[in-house]
């Protein structure tokens, strides 16, 4: 720069900092523009200025240049090809935008490529990530497979194991078990057979043990629920006991499932083990009515079964007429029904009923060879209703015309009447 060269300079505005500057050459009127210190070329400032006119114009141009803010970018701040400089009057731009195009540009393509490093990298973690579960899937498939294998060898010998202990305790329990008294034998098989079952209300129980049950609470009801609600015996509670009991129904007359069982015993019988007798007698009650809940009925009523007589019927009984079975061989004996009447039961009914209670006892495979009774009058008027007297003892079978049906007077019944006679009177005579 010479000492006579023309130089015009200013500050944009306050807060701009930007220094602009025209030099224009004396020696040969070549003009220079510095935005912020750097010589830019701006588009339409001539070369060389040739009048007043010329230099108004370049000032009017200049006054509206910014300095190129540069990329913004900390890797790059300023692009190679950067103009220096941003025209505001040009169409398209303001004095908002700080950066020449080019500047503008390379922050775009600069921005893209890390937007494009970052996603690949991204990428590129994932596919690794990924790389690495399928790995470890692996892995751990393996060693599932490796694991559930061992489960199921454990298993088996668990199984083993269990049974071999089965055995082994039921053995050993049922040894101990006969040390027992019988009685006693029954609650511990309750409360071991209770101990096995996952859900209580299952629970089955032998018949002998519900018996047993019934005594207990029978004689009281208190300690009954006191040893069932601790746990110290494996006790039914009382609903399942009035089941029990509902199932053993006691009802007069003939009971059909009686003699289906009777049935089912001969059908396993050997023929001479089926012969027997059939027995009956009375025995005297104190009368007593009662309404059974369960079965809406009445108790203690008259009931001959389909023998009742009119006028006995709505009235209370205070005889029991009793029917049993016993074989000739063989230590059982088997009560086949039982009646209820007021007074001694008729002649007339009785012959029904023994006639009914043989064709019953047949039918189910057993054979009736005789009837035993005492001497009472009305079993003696019976025996005359078969035919029967001092010098006949027996008449044809009711269901076997082949064979014979024999009456039989209860002996130790005559002892009896004799000693009945005795105490009753004052004195007698022995001739
Ligand atoms: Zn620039």
């Amino acid at each position: 720069m010479v000492k006579d060269d023309l130089v015009i300079g200013w500050f944009n505005n306050d807060k701009d900092t930007v220094f602009k500057k025209i030099i224009i050459y004396k020696n040969n009127l070549n003009i220079q523009v510095f935005v912020s210190k750097v010589i830019v070329n701006v588009e339409g400032i001539m070369q060389t200025a040739t009048d007043f006119e010329d230099i108004e114009k370049i000032i009017a141009i200049v006054n509206n240049l910014q300095a190129c803010s540069g990329t913004g970018l900390d890797k790059s701040p300023q692009s190679v090809a950067c103009y220096g400089y941003v025209d505001a009057k040009k169409p398209g731009t303001s004095f908002t935008d700080s950066r020449c195009t080019v500047c503008s540009k390379e922050r775009k393509n600069m921005i893209d490529l890390q937007r494009i490093y970052t996603l690949r990298q991204r990428e590129i973690k994932k596919k690794l990530k990924k790389q690495k579960s399928i790995g470890r899937v692996k892995n751990i498939t393996r060693k599932n497979s490796r694991l559930n294998n061992k489960v199921f060898k454990l298993k088996e010998k668990v199984g083993l194991l269990k049974q071999k202990c089965a055995t082994a305790s039921a053995a050993v329990i049922e040894n101990e078990l006969t040390r027992l008294p019988e009685s006693q034998q029954e609650a511990v098989r309750a409360c071991f057979a209770a101990a096995k079952l996952k859900d209580p209300k299952g629970n089955r129980y032998s018949i002998n043990w519900i018996y047993e049950c019934l005594l207990v609470k029978i004689k009281s009801r208190k300690v009954y629920e006191h040893l069932r609600t601790k746990k110290i015996l494996a006790l039914p509670c009382i609903d399942t006991l009035g089941k029990y009991i509902s199932k053993m129904s006691g009802q007069y007359g003939f009971q059909q499932a009686i003699f289906d069982l009777l049935a089912k015993k001969a059908n396993c019988m050997a023929p001479e083990d089926k012969r027997g007798i059939l027995l009956l007698d009375e025995m005297k009650l104190s009368e007593s009515v009662s309404f059974n809940k369960k079965t809406l009925k009445v108790n203690g009523l008259v009931n001959l079964g389909n023998y009742t007589p009119e006028h006995q019927i709505n009235s209370k009984g205070d005889h029991a007429l009793v029917l049993m079975y016993q074989p000739f061989r063989g230590k059982w004996v088997q009560a086949l029904a039982v009646f209820l009447s007021k007074g001694c039961a008729s002649s007339t009914v009785l012959h029904k009923i023994v006639m009914e209670c043989v064709i019953l006892l047949e039918r189910s495979g057993f054979h009736v060879d005789g009837i035993a009774t005492d001497g009472a009058t009305w079993n003696r008027s019976m025996w005359t209703k078969f035919g029967i007297s001092s010098e006949n003892v027996s008449c044809e079978h009711i269901h076997d015309s082949s064979r014979s049906l024999w009456f039989l007077s209860d002996f130790p019944h005559l002892i009896k009447n004799f000693r009945n006679c005795i105490v009753k009177q004052s004195e007698f005579w022995v001739i």
